[in-house]
């Protein structure tokens, strides 16, 4: 069925953060249109988007709260919620109870959720599963520009002369942003992509540098060295807004001294190294896209400062078609981040090492008593949980015994912790099998909020559909919850335009625009105002004129938000993988997405049409290593880490470095039972970021 756009709700679709927006029509038969009127899609939509009404429906659904396994009534169970969160702070502190969110949630969800914990409860456990997708390139854009503000929007990505994708298969990660890159394709215009795979997006490539897995720094550091040798840096740019670059690039020099060193650490020729290096140094208009590639590893928060230094050096930032630009993987990681969703942030993009910050925060808040943080980030979490620190852990839309790494320990975690809660649409997930208290949630085309998608921009997602059962809306949980705790006050919200009001007027509260993240212009908006709220870039100002305005990008002046308004270059020394291969683990493991699913396929995996494109677990290997581990194209095969098996449908993938597989991240045992792609990674973090090394694993390969 056609929808047209006056018969329609105008929504956002859920699965990735190029944030597409979406026509939906509910009714017996939901369908899906794209929006014509929305400005990151303008009417396109991906197999995913395109097929979001086959995901919802009733079935697979949690439709009533559980505990202990049997269905209870709603005040039951937020009794049982609040009891066991008021007995772990009583008999253990408030450090005792731990929440891990998602970037699923709605911005309205994530606030609330944020508040309870860290401004009422007094936890600093908040973290996300936005920690194992961005997080890098947040503490990145912190040590740069001093805040963790992306400087760009999506048309650059059009505009650039030449367009560098770093660690990102945005054919199959960002549909449809990738479709714009493509479209932008005329004389002139080069794109390089540098992914150790040759993978779909590589199509589009004039040149594909398939480097040796981690040695992302060293490639740019010898870019930094190949600039200052060619007269490529901006000495003006950088005298008048930046410091820290003859620091950096003694630091280039040290790691990536000439082209010669840099082709052999990265196992490059020479010469393409020197022409990506010439393209850059010669395309003002250049833009630097990084993603997953680069951001799951153990140095992925360098990966992104050596990117960044060498943008900072040309004055490329937040200039036309001129940026690094963050790929953003969940389609609100963004939001997430806005309300401090991460463990070492506070709300509004504030930072617990500021006493004025905390200030600002306690105050706002009216709080009791604000988490001394930061909490612990992710991987740190679930260890706590296991040498039991953590007596309530709560869970909400997302699946860590799937998607964190070291899945066995994450489960004996999740089994030793006193009290599991999970908050989810969906009922049997490997995770909903460790809850103690199931809260029914609803799914996307019943929730009513905003997100943010990679570009800053802040989109409705609306209800059109009844909610399922008796889910309940996220913020209306944990808003319940709170007021059993006895914060009845700070939780009174009616309506999520009520959180979101709040979440705005936080981010403008003692705002004299040194913070980037300012929402002052829509602190005030109207119950109608925010149901019809077009989508808008932050920050997003109310000036003098009364006219709210979004902003599409930042630092264009050059003036960034370190106190002292000046960006930094970082230095960066080479830090490879930890594990080399071996003779027990002779393979590196790549892991990622793939085109037509969503992370640990709970809901993606009802659409008959999206398992079409990937019907089961499958592991890319190159012709030499089909040979070499005697396994067969299309045969089963195992791959192995220290007890822990994968088993997948082997393909052979000439797109694949020689000693070096590909294996999806979604499927999980309630599907296959076959293994988890998790289990092939350690829980290995970069110590800035707390982001696992995810696309590094070693294993080996036998055939099944
Ligand atoms: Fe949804 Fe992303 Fe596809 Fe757009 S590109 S339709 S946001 S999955």
């Amino acid at each position: 069925m056609t929808v047209t756009s006056t018969d329609s709700c105008r929504t956002t679709c859920p699965y990735c953060g190029v944030g597409c927006g979406v026509l939906a029509q509910g009714g017996t038969t939901p369908s899906v249109a794209g929006d014509p009127a929305h400005p990151a899609n303008a009417g396109r939509l991906c197999v995913k988007g395109a097929n979001l009404h086959e995901t919802t429906g009733h079935g697979g659904r949690l439709l009533a709260p559980k505990v202990a396994g049997r269905r209870v009534s709603w005040p039951d169970a937020l009794t049982a919620t609040s009891e066991a969160i008021r007995q772990a702070v009583a008999e253990h502190g408030p450090g005792s109870v731990a929440f891990y969110l998602s970037g699923q949630l709605l911005t309205e969800d994530y606030y609330v959720a944020n508040k309870l914990a860290k401004g009422f409860i007094g936890t600093p456990h908040v973290d996300t599963n936005s920690r194992l997708c961005m997080s890098s390139a947040v503490a990145a854009h912190k040590r740069a520009f001093g805040a963790d503000a992306v400087p760009g929007c999506y048309d650059d990505l059009e505009l650039a002369d030449l367009l560098v994708l770093v660690g990102s298969n945005a054919a199959w990660n960002h549909p449809v942003l990738y479709q714009r890159m493509k479209a932008a394709a005329r004389d002139g215009r080069r794109v390089v992509v540098i992914d150790p795979r040759r993978t779909a997006t590589s199509e589009l490539a004039d040149l594909h540098l398939s480097l040796r897995p981690g040695t992302d720094t060293v490639l740019f550091n010898g870019l930094l060295v190949w600039l200052a040798d060619h007269q490529g840096v901006d000495q003006d740019y950088l005298s008048r807004h930046c410091d820290g670059y003859e620091l950096a690039l003694a630091a280039a020099r040290d790691a990536a001294p000439d082209l010669g060193s840099v082709a052999r650490q990265c196992d490059l020729a020479e010469a393409e190294v020197e022409t990506f290096y010439r393209w850059f140094l010669e395309t003002p208009r250049t833009v630097t896209g990084f993603s997953q590639g680069a951001n799951q590893s153990v140095a992925g928060t360098d990966k992104g400062n050596a990117i960044i230094n060498c943008h900072l050096a040309t004055g490329r930032v937040g200039r036309p078609g001129a940026s690094p630009f963050s790929l953003t993987g969940q389609p609100n990681a963004m939001g997430g981040r806005e309300v401090g969703g991460l463990a070492n942030t506070l709300a509004a993009h504030m930072d617990y090492q500021s006493e004025a910050d905390k200030a600002l925060v306690t105050e706002f808040w009216g709080s009791r008593q604000l988490a001394d943080g930061p909490g612990l980030k992710a991987v740190d979490m679930f260890d706590a949980i296991h040498r039991g620190e953590i007596k309530v852990l709560w869970v909400m839309a997302t699946n860590p015994a799937v998607s964190l790494p070291d899945t066995v320990r994450v489960r004996e975690a999740l089994k030793r912790c006193p009290t599991v809660i999970v908050s989810d649409c969906m009922a049997d997930t490997d995770t909903t099998a460790y809850a103690d208290i199931l809260l029914p949630a609803t799914g996307w085309g019943e929730k009513d909020g905003t997100v943010t998608n990679s570009e800053r921009r802040i989109s409705r997602q609306r209800g059109f559909l009844p909610p399922a059962g008796e889910a309940r809306p996220d913020w209306w949980i944990i808003s319940a919850v709170a007021r059993q705790l006895g914060y009845g006050k700070a939780f009174d919200y009616q309506a999520p335009a009520d959180v979101f009001r709040e979440h705005a007027a936080l981010s403008a509260f003692g705002n004299d625009g040194q913070r980037v993240f300012n929402l002052a212009g829509l602190a005030t908006l109207g119950d109608d105002a925010y149901d019809t709220l077009a989508p808008i870039q932050w920050p997003v100002l109310d000036t003098a004129a009364g006219i709210v305005t979004g902003t599409p990008r930042l630092f264009a002046d050059g003036v960034f938000c370190h106190p002292d308004g000046r960006a930094r270059l970082v230095p960066i020394r080479t830090v490879l993988p930890v594990s080399q291969p071996d003779a027990q683990r002779p393979l590196v493991v790549n892991t990622g997405r793939v085109r037509d699913q969503w992370h640990t396929m709970t809901r993606t995996a009802k659409s008959a049409r999206l398992l079409q494109h990937r019907a089961e677990p499958f592991i890319d290997v190159h012709p030499h290593d089909l040979q070499r581990f005697g396994v067969a194209d299309q045969g089963l095969a195992v791959l192995e880490n220290r007890g822990q098996r994968y088993i997948g449908r082997v393909r052979r993938a000439e797109g694949q470095r020689p000693g070096e597989v590909f294996v999806p991240i979604h499927w999980n045992q309630c599907y296959t039972g076959a293994g988890l792609a998790s289990a092939l990674t350690e829980r290995i973090t970069d110590p800035f970021s707390g982001q696992p090394e995810s696309k590094y694993g070693l294993a080996a390969l036998r055939p099944f």
